[in-house]
């Protein structure tokens, strides 16, 4: 059964930009009412005022996952606010890209401490109140990296799949709950800021490639969730594609993208090396879209690979016609 989400109290970490922001937007179209969480209060103002211009209730509360204290408060401020608190949305998140020795142990450990901990941090606030509830549903945001490994993200790889691992422990001890719900989101490689939020030792520049989705296209997961709880779902066919590729032939896998990414790394250009926002928040990057897609001219992932499919279908359905026809002719 769809659940409707009119007036549900929705809590969304990371929401000061990328996928959180436009979650954020999504749900405050849907009806929800929304609490916003990340660590720069000016984009998570901006975020809830876009909200409120969507017909929203919406909060912004500053925190930083790292600190259980400080999630533990967000979550009893939105239970009092909003008199309970239907759904949780750990996306908060960042990484580390470049050899992994390469990097200082800090900012490994951060990215841990943001992605895994923090979602723990998440959960450990949210379940109390939802078995007293008897209702509700937890959303982790995770990666495709969680179902393969993805080189040069050591430290991003470790905690993705830690949280698929976190997940999956969750659901089976809450299975006597029937109302509470822990959701699993493995997303291809998407179009956010995160590109420059993330810490580059590699000392080459990022590019995230041309199969790019839509922050929106995540988002609209996210509400979909919501509204019909699923265990594992992804966003973007190269996610179950590296998926399938890894259960059927993990080493061949892992040596093809170890491959790849060197020889990418090769060709990259040279680029200082950066720390990002891990330690400390940065001022670029408050949009939803990271802006590569528009940089490169190019539709969403899910526009090309329709579009791509039908071109597809179409030549196949064009050379089946020619072969009947020239056999009617002979
Ligand atoms: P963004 O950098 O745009 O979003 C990350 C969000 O996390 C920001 O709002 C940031 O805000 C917040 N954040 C970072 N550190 C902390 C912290 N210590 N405490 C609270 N908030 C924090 O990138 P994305 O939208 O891409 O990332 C969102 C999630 O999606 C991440 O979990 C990422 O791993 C996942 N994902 C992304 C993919 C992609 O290709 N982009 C693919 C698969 C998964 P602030 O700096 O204000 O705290």
């Amino acid at each position: 059964m769809e659940r409707d989400l009119l007036g549900k109290s929705v809590v969304i970490t990371g929401a000061s930009s990328g996928i959180g922001r436009a979650a954020a937007l999504a749900f405050a179209r849907a009806g929800a009412r929304v609490a916003l969480a990340a660590r720069r209060a000016g984009p998570l103002d901006e975020a809830a005022q876009a909200c409120r211009h969507a017909g929203a209730e919406a909060m912004a509360i500053p925190t930083d996952v790292t600190d259980p204290d400080a999630v533990a408060r967000l979550a009893q401020a939105v239970e009092r606010a909003f008199d309970g608190i239907d759904i949780w949305i750990n996306n908060a998140g960042t990484g580390v890209f470049g050899a992994f020795d390469q990097a200082d142990l800090a900012l490994h450990r951060r990215t841990i401490e943001v992605n895994l901990l923090g979602s723990m941090h998440g959960a450990a606030a949210v379940l109390p109140l939802f078995r007293r509830q008897g209702h509700g549903i937890l959303i982790n945001n995770i990666s495709m990296g969680a179902w393969a490994p993805v080189p040069f993200a050591a430290a991003y790889t470790a905690s993705k799949f830690g949280l698929r691992g976190f997940s999956a422990s969750l659901r089976q001890e809450l299975g006597d709950q029937p109302g509470i719900h822990v959701c699993a989101v493995f997303p291809a490689v998407v179009d956010t800021p995160g590109f420059v939020h993330g810490a580059n030792v590699s000392g080459r520049r990022i590019d995230p490639g041309l199969l790019l989705y839509a922050p929106e296209d995540v988002a609209e997961t996210f509400v979909a969730l919501a509204r019909k709880p699923k265990d594992e779902v992804a966003v973007g066919w190269p996610a179950r594609a590296l998926q399938l590729a890894y259960a059927l032939a993990p080493a061949p896998t892992e040596h093809a993208m170890g491959a790849f990414l060197r020889m990418a790394l090769r060709r990259a250009s040279p680029a200082l090396r950066q720390e990002g926002s891990l330690l400390a928040p940065q001022p670029e990057g408050v949009d939803a879209s990271g802006g590569w897609r528009d940089a490169k001219g190019l539709p969403s992932a899910r526009t090309l690979s329709r579009v791509v499919g039908v071109a597809v279908l179409a030549g196949a359905a064009l050379l089946l016609g020619s072969r009947v026809a020239a056999r009617t002719r002979r």
